[in-house]
């Protein structure tokens, strides 16, 4: 498969910014959203992958906006927990008290990691954007790739893999299957005077709020080296992605009638 060329999903998505006009759709979110959308679909020079990458930008961009903008949004009761939710495909505060309810059953073994991962979570606003603590058995098949900045890079097959949606039926969190991801080894830099947790914080509380870097999903620990890791979005496996993203419209629909 044709490595997904990231620049050119970016000068695409600008281009569709450029094409928006505000004023067309009267600074409806949901309106734009849709235009951007075709923006992107109507692009021949993307390949599938690349489309499914950008409109995978786009619906976190999305969903950053209806957070932000609530007024243009419209906020909505959920039927659930009966909170106010900003997101249109799922609720916030029900991924929060379902992931608060599993605080229970793991550790990382550390305390910081410990209050960090659940520090985010309690934060999360979105399947995709929850990070976790990701038990090393989980992770298969790595490989080293690469001395990246000061530590080391490595590939691996992560069984089950990040959460792609929020079920309102059986109320819980769906995965989107094993997938490859980047480990980057946490160590201490002595000469930028940077511990390995002040690596992870950035990553961890930035990559949850924020889209447009390297999604992080999580931490793991090396039990081999007693390292702590980051576990890293991968950019060139997203074929399915598309798939799946098609079936997060299906299930959006399907809440919207009932
Ligand atoms: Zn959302
Ligand atoms: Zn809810």
């Amino acid at each position: 498969m044709i490595p997904i060329r990231q620049e050119f999903i970016n000068d695409a998505i600008k281009e569709a910014f450029t094409l928006e006009d505000s004023n067309i759709h009267n600074n409806n979110i949901d309106r734009k959203h849709e235009f951007l959308q075709q923006i992107i679909l109507n692009n021949n020079f993307l390949t599938n992958e690349e489309k499914s990458e950008a409109t995978r930008i786009l619906n976190v961009r999305y969903d950053r906006d209806r957070i932000l903008f609530i007024n243009n949004g419209g906020k909505k009761i959920c039927k659930l927990c009966k909170l106010e939710r900003l997101c249109a495909m799922h609720c916030e505060n029900c991924i929060r008290i379902y992931l608060e309810t599993n605080f229970s059953n793991w550790t990382s073994g550390n305390n910081n990691v410990d209050d960090l991962i659940k520090r985010c979570q309690r934060k999360s606003l979105a399947p995709h954007m929850v990070v976790e603590w990701i038990p090393y058995n989980n992770l298969q098949n790595i490989k080293y790739l690469k001395k990246g900045g000061y530590s080391d890079i490595y590939t691996a097959d992560w069984i089950g893999g990040r959460y792609i949606e929020w079920d309102f039926q059986q109320r819980e969190l769906i995965r989107f299957g094993t997938h490859e991801v980047i480990l980057k080894r946490l160590v201490n830099i002595e000469s930028a005077n940077r511990s390995w947790f002040e690596e992870a914080e950035s990553h961890l509380t930035i990559g949850s709020k924020w889209v447009d870097i390297v999604p992080c999903y999580g931490i793991t620990l090396d039990p081999s080296t007693n390292d702590y890791m980051l576990v890293l979005h991968k950019m060139d496996n997203d074929l399915r992605t598309h798939l799946r993203q098609n079936h997060n419209k299906l299930t959006w629909k399907k809440e919207f009638k009932s």
